[in-house]
């Protein structure tokens, strides 16, 4: 999430610098100098993320340390009468993108601590007698951490509606979920087959070990295509999760489907991938028989074991579901 913040982080920064040099002659130029160290600090803590095993802590302490450089450059331009003093409040958005409600509740709290003790620090007797100068921007900041926080719960809730898997362009299990039943439906009009076809690419880990997260979303990419350029228009591929994919054949018979397996995996074997990456994956077929009805969640336990075996057996291999009497072979 912070690496999606980053270019609008900086072009906040832009324009807050643009603010602190129209308001030079009136607060002083020297304001741009904690604005400065504030976003050095979310530089160090951007560069140090992906060393780090905590990396919410750093990015934490970076919140918090841009905070106390708000406070403080408060402080100095006038305590609770500074305009600047909801600024405090900026920073109080971005919490619920990067944190846990712990991390949102925390930095609320020493945002009002900061904000209390700018305006009582500077002076007391001002704050008591006009109260609303803490009071409002208090209340500002309290607001914007529970509007943001919902917002950010919809925008996650709203991404886990989606059904379409955003790295591969391929449907996800939550559309599968809409079309078994229709699936079924067809298939004990028409007593039409359906094959059903489980693939996972053998030792994908070591892409990711060896060549980085970046190479194995390129390959996963590629595989993604090679599968549906494959595929007939009418067949249905989905990304089951992580390295594995579903293929549901409509109309095609234990023979066909296990044919197309077997096709799949030679497409694979042979294709150099971007980066010049080879891949090999291993595939277990189950399906329905003609005239047969089609129980999704049988078939996909059935093909499952199937591919288990297909491992088993060394990988880059097809195995078809037991209940088969088609032949197996690697
Ligand atoms: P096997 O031949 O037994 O299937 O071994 P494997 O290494 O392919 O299987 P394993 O389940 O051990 O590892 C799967 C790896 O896939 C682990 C996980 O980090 C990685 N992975 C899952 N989703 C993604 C993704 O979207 N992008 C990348 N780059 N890697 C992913
Ligand atoms: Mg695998
Ligand atoms: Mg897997």
């Amino acid at each position: 999430m912070d690496r999606r913040l980053q270019s609008v982080r900086r072009a906040a920064f832009g324009v807050l610098g643009l603010v602190l040099l129209a308001s030079g002659p009136w607060v002083g130029w020297w304001t741009i100098v904690p604005l400065v160290l504030a976003a050095g600090l979310f530089r160090l803590a951007d560069a140090s993320l992906e060393r780090c095993e905590y990396p919410e802590y750093t990015m934490f302490a970076a919140w918090f340390g841009s905070q106390i450089i708000i406070a403080v450059s408060v402080a100095l331009t006038g305590g609770a009468t500074a305009a600047t003093l909801s600024w405090l409040a900026i920073p109080v958005v971005t919490l619920s993108a990067r944190f846990s409600l712990r991390g949102i509740v925390i930095g609320v709290a020493g945002t009002l601590v900061l904000l209390l003790a700018v305006a009582f620090g500077v002076n007391a007797q001002e704050v008591l007698h006009d109260p609303p100068l803490v009071l409002a921007p208090g209340g500002l900041i309290v607001a914007i951490a529970m509007l943001s926080t919902a917002l950010m719960r919809s925008d996650v809730e709203h991404r886990t509606e989606a059904v379409i898997d955003p790295l591969t362009g391929m449907l996800n299990r939550k559309a599968l979920a809409s079309r078994v039943p229709e699936l079924s439906q067809q298939a004990a009009v028409s007593g039409q087959p359906i094959g059903v076809i489980v693939g996972d690419l053998d030792r994908f880990k070591q892409i990711n070990d060896l060549h980085g997260h970046l190479a194995g979303d390129a390959v996963l990419t590629d595989v993604a295509d090679l599968l549906r350029n494959s595929l007939r228009a009418f067949d249905l591929v989905y990304r089951l999760g992580g390295e594995e994919f579903l293929v549901l054949l409509p109309g095609s018979g234990p023979e066909q489907t296990r044919a197309l397996a077997e096709r799949l995996r030679e497409a694979i074997e042979s294709t150099p991938l971007r980066g010049g990456h080879r891949v090999t994956m291993s595939f277990g077929v189950s399906g329905s028989r003609a005239g047969e009805p089609f129980d999704y969640e049988t078939e996909l336990a059935l093909a499952d074991a199937a591919l288990y075996e297909a491992k088993r057996a060394g990988r880059n291999a097809v195995r078809a579901a037991e209940r088969d009497s088609v032949p197996a072979s690697a």
